[in-house]
């Protein structure tokens, strides 16, 4: 197990873990995997209240990356937060690719969500100050290897950002509220959480993504300072927009919450009809 986050977050729940195991996932065999590749997304070890709210997260999710998709320019602040330029092209694939996984008939890719972590995963969900999931990055050995993401107690937890899914757009009432909040660390939904974790897995990130090449992983890292990881996804592209050349940090495409924190802006942008400049306290820690 190896954990490839830079620095683990201490003054706030971190968003995920990023798992790296050569172990199999509990629970899964090879059998049970079989029978369960024609499903998108499998739900593993969830009750109904708990199936809800991760089969709302993951509308949300590609919902907000169909936004993203649509909504992405280098014009546009939501984008110019997180991304270069140059990085439009890989961003609006990705987005194309996640969104595409809210039809279970014909997603791109699949794996399991799983609302019981037990174990070494349950351990991960407990550290510092706790993590919302857990996504197994590792390669799959094919097409019948799903891998998982495990959705941790505090995901569950009334009292965090991801008690919040997206409002309906067409209820004036709810999106205003929404859109009025005054914090902007409370734009992030469970959807956006989704939208971050499955940027981790291996079988969504080589659509769009190179391997590394030391490790043959597609999937997303995180890059976290120890601040909410929206903001430190909008410092990430400060840091390559002045120092574009250093290799001690992830390039902002190589960045899960990039992905999820752009994906959120945007859609607020569209919906919400205002522009976050400057971030509103986008750079506090
Ligand atoms: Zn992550």
């Amino acid at each position: 197990m190896k954990m490839l986050s830079r620095s683990l977050p201490v003054l706030a729940i971190a968003l995920s873990c990023l798992l790296r195991s050569t172990e199999a996932a509990p629970g899964l065999t090879p059998g049970s995997a079989r029978s369960l590749t024609k499903r998108a997304n499998t739900f593993v070890g969830c009750d109904d209240g708990q199936r809800k709210k991760a089969g709302q997260a993951l509308a949300d999710m590609a919902n907000l990356a169909m936004w993203g998709y649509t909504e992405a320019s280098t014009d546009k602040y939501g984008f110019k937060h997180y991304f270069r330029d140059d990085e439009l092209d890989k961003f609006k694939k990705a987005m194309s690719i996640i969104s595409q996984n809210n039809d279970p008939t014909n997603a791109p890719f699949n794996f399991i969500l799983n609302c019981t972590p037990t174990g070494k995963e349950l351990d991960l969900c407990k550290e510092k100050k706790g993590s919302y999931a857990i996504t197994d990055a590792t390669v799959p050995k094919n097409d019948q290897d799903l891998k998982s993401i495990w959705l941790c107690p505090l995901f569950f937890d009334k009292g965090t950002d991801t008690k919040n899914d997206l409002p309906k757009t067409d209820d004036a009432d709810a999106l205003k509220k929404w859109c009025d909040q005054k914090d902007y660390t409370l734009f992030p939904t469970a959807g956006h959480v989704l939208l971050h974790e499955i940027t981790h897995l291996d079988a969504v990130a080589k659509r769009f993504l190179d391997a590394d090449p030391k490790t043959k992983e597609h999937g997303t890292e995180d890059f976290a300072q120890g601040s909410r990881p929206i903001y430190d996804a909008r410092r990430l592209k400060v840091l390559f927009d002045n120092e574009p050349n250093r290799e001690d940090y992830p390039q902002p495409g190589f960045n899960a919450e990039s992905y999820a924190g752009a994906a959120t802006e945007l859609w607020a942008q569209k919906f919400c009809k205002k522009d976050f400049i400057p971030p509103k306290n986008g750079y506090e820690t």
